[in-house]
């Protein structure tokens, strides 16, 4: 079948949705109190103290739009996500409730791409998709929705040239995420393209020990096996690097990783050789570097005695916000209200162990200074139920109290 039509800019009609989206994901009478009174709100013997970066970024806004648009003009068509527009599993449902369908992860409707019919819409979300992927949707000829961020085709611009160039991209990422998959299979479009994804610190000194002194291929392949490029050989694919983050990434741990790398590669090739053997780039989006540190400047200017994150729980910045918190003060990630069972329960993602665990005794009583932010895929209802949630345990009503300012 041959090409169908492309849309990277939406449908043009954002008027005729702006009310849906409000509805759906942005009206939450609490977060606008709060936002409006210098993102703070003493209510009872709860002290709020909100992040004043938090919620949808500017990627994921425009990415639902765009899935809004398309419900839109197309109400009669047959319309797919390839997987998780976001990672919101409210926002994710919410698009199902609507009539969308999933290609393929945990919403899979089971519909194959090779049975896509020329007038079925495809929406490609903010994260964009493998190259492989994205050719076998053009050869079914249906309609195409691009969404991908343009801070994620920043990210691919870097690999893409690094490719060209014969250097190698060495990706801080995680190597499951549909982002960095997406990411490192701009490679395959250069013969002599090759990747290496590295998690975190410790894989970052794996490969630092291996260009310094070069050591066991094997080795070195089977630890990581599942995130190099096919026929990857560290000794000869690791004499020039080129550096790229997956977006939504801790950025302290990509600068460190990449002062890690550079320090490597001085002490194999020496300092007048670095120009031509390494190369970074920050491409941390700016969404995400506000939000960690917004909420940053709130851990380190009020004292608080706990921090509630909220998105969902397999969204990688949320996480790291989480794990930001948990620095400073007890933290406690959940994905909706729900998670806050009872003044003694909690539900929530530890930022840790990654795992989804419950806590007693999370809520003292008395008063209580409680830091809230939420990741770029988090709707303001979201967060605003959660908040509803807290004042509601701890029986105080929003609706008798006026917001009084709070000291800082
Ligand atoms: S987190 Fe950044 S890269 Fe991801 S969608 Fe939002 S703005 Fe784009």
């Amino acid at each position: 079948m041959g090409e169908g039509e492309l849309y990277r800019k939406g449908f043009g009609n954002k008027a005729a949705v702006r009310q849906k989206l409000a509805d759906d994901f942005h009206h939450s009478d609490v977060v606008r109190r709060i936002k409006s009174n210098d993102y703070r709100l003493e209510l009872g013997d709860i002290s709020l103290h909100m992040a004043r970066e938090m919620g949808f970024c500017y990627g994921v806004e425009r990415t639902v739009q765009y899935a809004y648009e398309t419900l839109e003009v197309h109400p009669d068509r047959d319309i797919y996500i390839t997987d998780e527009i976001i990672h919101n599993p409210q926002v994710n449902e919410k698009l199902i409730e609507l009539g969308m369908k999933f290609l393929y992860g945990r919403y899979s409707c089971g519909k194959k791409v090779e049975e896509l019919q020329p007038s079925d819409i495809v929406l490609i979300p903010a994260f964009g998709v493998p190259v492989a992927d994205m050719a076998k949707l053009k050869d079914r000829g249906c309609i195409l929705v691009d969404t991908t961020c343009g801070s994620v085709l920043n990210v691919w611009k870097n690999v893409e040239r690094y490719s060209k160039e014969g250097v190698t991209a060495v990706v801080h990422g995680k190597y499951t995420h549909e982002e960095t998959r997406a990411t490192i299979s701009q490679v395959t479009k250069y013969p002599q393209g090759k990747y290496l994804v590295v998690k975190d610190i410790p894989e970052t000194h794996i490969v630092c020990e291996f260009i310094r002194k070069g050591g066991d291929r094997t080795t070195f392949l089977e630890h990581f096996r599942n995130s190099v490029s096919k026929d990857f050989d560290p000794e000869r694919d690791l004499q020039r690097i080129g550096l790229a983050n997956q977006t939504t990434m801790m950025s302290s741990e990509s600068l460190a990783i990449q002062k890690l790398l550079r320090a490597a590669m001085v002490d194999r090739y020496g300092e007048p050789e670095i120009a031509r053997r390494f190369i970074a780039f920050d491409t941390i989006c700016s969404a995400t570097q506000d939000r960690q540190d917004t909420l940053s400047a709130l851990l380190h200017s009020t004292r608080l005695d706990l921090v509630l994150v909220v998105g969902g729980f397999n969204s990688s910045n949320t996480g790291h916000l989480a794990e930001l918190g948990s620095e400073k003060a007890p933290t406690y990630h959940v994905e909706n209200e729900q998670g806050l069972v009872s003044a003694d329960e909690i539900r929530y993602r530890d930022p840790k162990s990654g795992l989804v665990v419950t806590a007693h005794g999370w809520l003292s009583s008395g008063k209580l200074s409680i830091g809230v932010t939420a990741g770029a895929s988090t709707p303001d209802n979201i967060v605003g139920r959660v908040i509803e949630r807290l004042l509601e345990i701890r029986g105080i009503s929003l609706e008798k109290l006026d917001p009084q300012p709070v000291a800082p």
